[in-house]
């Protein structure tokens, strides 16, 4: 099995447009201790020939550019996309805007719960760009602990409900549920190999089932400390409110989830927002989290389980 991290940045990515903190600076400025991010998005295959064919988790605004970054999803024939699907965590903009810029009549497979779908597609006249034609988009529920076998990609995706929040654009517009938010297990069908993605965690409630038999764990990485957007003056909403753990502290992710994966997977943290002073080598939060034995993503991040 095949990871490639497309984007590892969360909403915004960095340097984000409108942000002139310490780190988006800094990424203007060249500084050689930070790199920019584009918005979160992972590709999986099996990895196992030159032609192989991807899943791509969460298409972001980057799309495009993160396509035309990775020459492993370029196009082999006029008219053709490796893509051979595409899974959603959750309905967050950062994570489905991109799907409008893949229309051009490419026929899709989209993965997503029934409420991720609905939040997309019921009401949105937009999203009928990519219904065109009536077999241009082929949507695949996620059912909460089902795997769902894409015998073509030799993957399987499985969506486990974890702690999140209605987009922010449907808040007021129905009830949340638990199928707001998911983390995806992909299972290469043949070696058997694991990677879990959860890029967006409000409690880590699920943490420890969902990382059990993980050779590798992609983890909600979006911010440093509870109050880090309220301390910067940057916001008034907190880590949690915005459905996400923090790494540092007490009750922080790298606190709770203890040095080791339960296989002794790969932890990576990724989906980290343009505030995080983990981001710049040599930082403090950076050395604790590697002294924990944990990576930080990047855009361009390739590793085989
Ligand atoms: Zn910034």
């Amino acid at each position: 099995m095949r990871v490639h991290i497309l984007g590892s940045g969360a909403g915004g990515g960095l340097p984000q447009w409108n942000c002139a903190c310490d780190n988006c600076s800094l990424v203007r400025a060249g500084d050689p201790s930070i790199a920019p991010r584009t918005q979160d998005s992972i590709a999986v295959s099996r990895g196992s020939s030159d032609d192989e064919r991807w899943l791509v988790v969460n298409a972001s605004p980057d799309v495009l550019r993160q396509i035309e970054g990775f020459a492993s999803l370029w196009p082999r024939a006029a008219r053709h996309t490796p893509i051979g699907a595409i899974a959603l965590t959750n309905g967050d903009l950062d994570h489905v805007v991109g799907l409008l810029s893949l229309r051009e009549s490419q026929p899709l497979r989209i993965l997503a719960t029934p409420q991720v779908r609905s939040g997309l597609v019921d009401r949105n006249a937009v999203l009928r760009t990519l219904a065109r034609s009536a077999d241009q988009v082929t949507w695949i529920t996620l059912d909460l602990g089902r795997e769902v076998r894409l015998e073509d990609l030799g993957l399987g995706v499985t969506a486990v409900p974890v702690a999140g929040k209605l987009p922010v654009h449907l808040v007021g517009l129905g009830d949340p549920s638990p199928e707001d938010n998911v983390a995806l297990r992909v299972r290469d069908l043949g070696s058997g190999r694991t990677v879990v993605i959860a890029t967006a965690m409000g409690s880590l409630e699920a943490a420890g089932p969902l990382s059990e038999h993980a050779d590798a764990l992609l983890l909600d990485g979006t911010f440093w400390s509870e109050d880090e957007l309220v301390a910067l003056g940057l916001g008034k909403a907190h880590a949690r409110d915005m459905a996400h753990v923090p790494v540092g502290g007490a009750d922080g992710s790298l606190a709770r989830l203890g040095p080791a994966l339960p296989g002794g997977g790969r932890r990576i943290y990724t989906h980290i927002n343009n505030t995080n002073p983990m981001l710049r080598a040599g930082s403090r939060e950076r050395t604790e989290v590697e002294r924990a034995g944990w990576e930080i993503a990047f855009d361009g991040m390739d590793f085989t389980l």
